[in-house]
């Protein structure tokens, strides 16, 4: 069985072609500049990138035929016909509370995921622009929707509460959603394979830390807590994301520089988190460098970002009343050694204990804790397209 998986953005689209019973990748890519002047990625596994420039892509049909059309070419094509595609996996930002996990699309579905467009004003629809342009390429084909969301809809009340009027969540649906569901789900099934327990045995805490990050409290396989809320602004600081902070900051600052909400919240957005401590870069890469070179404020970014997971971990510990094993995943939690042995320094006491050889690796799937740590810390990179892949296949057999 294949399944393509589709990550429709407002003017990019990536997508992959995949086997879920073997996980094995066939071909993946990236349309990028849609509705501008079309820019084509397309790369065959085993063989070069293709690459095009001015590719003609009005809409997200043109896009996704340029797809079809580079996995069934006859010279660098992976699959004979169209035949060989068995169901579409989309991601879809926000479910709200209508959506608990992942699920066949029907037209009752598509009205439940545009009822959620509020939620996700710039995501959603632009996910549905993509389900929408599949739907009329591949008449016949099942569609799946993966939410990032879906995952931490098992979070209790305690957790997903805003101490604000009731009144906000009743009517308006204001509530913690978190994010980056699918990626929280992806690796915490394979610690438990890693550390060979059944998950209902376990209690993990995953941090898929990158540009976006997010920690998640996860027990017995169940989303309890995470640290992103209402929107992905939450958390740890980000990128150029603030993460949390006094919303009282928000009436000085504007009052002060004579801002409306839009422009207060898209600093919080755009000019915050390790990029506007920094004043350097959103890239911890260009941070490191940056502090080697004597940045001070490049280190404190770094430092506070690294501050802010440790201190979530703890949380969550509690919240959890222990932990089993740590996840690092994402760009950073799979690159930077550093990082790694800086968010995790100073927690023996809750029995967390590195392994400073083992955890100088790269994106490999590893134990990175020393043998006799009481809390595994464990290297798990991400494959949020083959939890898609996967969530399509279970439901659509
Ligand atoms: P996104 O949230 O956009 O998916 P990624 O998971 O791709 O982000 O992570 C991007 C981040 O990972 C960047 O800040 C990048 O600098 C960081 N990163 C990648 N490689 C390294 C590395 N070797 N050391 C430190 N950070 C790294």
């Amino acid at each position: 069985m294949n399944v393509l998986v589709i990550n429709a953005g407002s003017s990019s689209l990536k997508y992959q072609l995949l086997n879920p019973a073997t996980g094995a990748l066939l071909a993946k890519g990236l349309c990028e500049r849609i509705g501008i002047d079309g820019k084509f990625t397309y790369k065959p596994e085993g063989k070069q990138a293709i690459k095009e420039a001015d590719v003609a892509m009005p809409t997200h049909s043109e896009a996704i035929q340029a797809v079809l059309n580079a996995l069934v070419d006859k010279d660098n094509g992976v699959i004979g016909s169209m035949k060989e595609i068995d169901a579409v996996g989309h991601r879809v930002v926000h479910g709200g509370e209508a959506f608990a996990s992942s699920v066949v699309i029907t037209d009752e579905v598509m009205k439940a995921i545009e009822e959620c467009n509020p939620l996700a004003p710039l995501h959603n629809p632009a996910n549905i622009i993509g389900i929408k342009a599949c739907q009329s390429l591949m008449p016949g084909v099942p569609m799946v929707a993966v939410f990032d969301t879906a995952f931490h809809q098992t979070m209790p009340p305690v957790a997903y509460t805003y101490a604000l009027p009731y009144e906000y969540y009743e009517k308006d649906k204001v509530r913690r959603y978190g994010f980056h569901g699918t990626s929280h789900k992806y690796v915490a099934g394979r610690a438990a394979e890693m550390l060979g327990k059944d998950i209902k045995d376990l209690k993990l805490i995953s941090c898929p830390l990158g540009n976006g990050s997010s920690v998640t409290a996860i027990d017995g396989g169940k989303s309890v807590d995470t640290s992103m809320g209402f929107t992905p602004l939450a958390g740890v600081p980000m990128g150029t994301r603030s993460g949390d902070l006094d919303a009282g900051i928000l009436e000085y600052l504007m009052g002060r520089y004579n801002m409306d909400i839009k422009e207060m919240v898209s600093i919080l957005n755009k000019k915050s988190g390790v990029f506007g401590v920094s004043g350097v870069s959103s890239d911890f890469r260009d941070l490191e460098n940056a502090g080697a070179e004597g940045n001070k404020r490049a280190d404190l970014a770094v430092d506070m970002f690294n501050y802010g997971v440790k201190k979530l971990i703890g949380s969550y510990a509690a919240a959890m009343g222990g932990v089993d094993a740590i996840i690092f995943t994402a760009g950073v939690g799979e690159n930077s050694a550093s990082q790694r042995l800086a968010i995790t320094s100073d927690l023996e006491f809750m029995g967390v204990k590195m392994d400073a050889e083992a955890n100088k690796v790269r994106g490999e799937e590893r134990v990175i804790s020393a043998a006799d740590s009481r809390v595994k810390v464990l290297l798990i990179p991400t494959n949020e397209e083959l939890m898609i892949a996967l969530d399509t296949a279970a439901l659509v057999k």
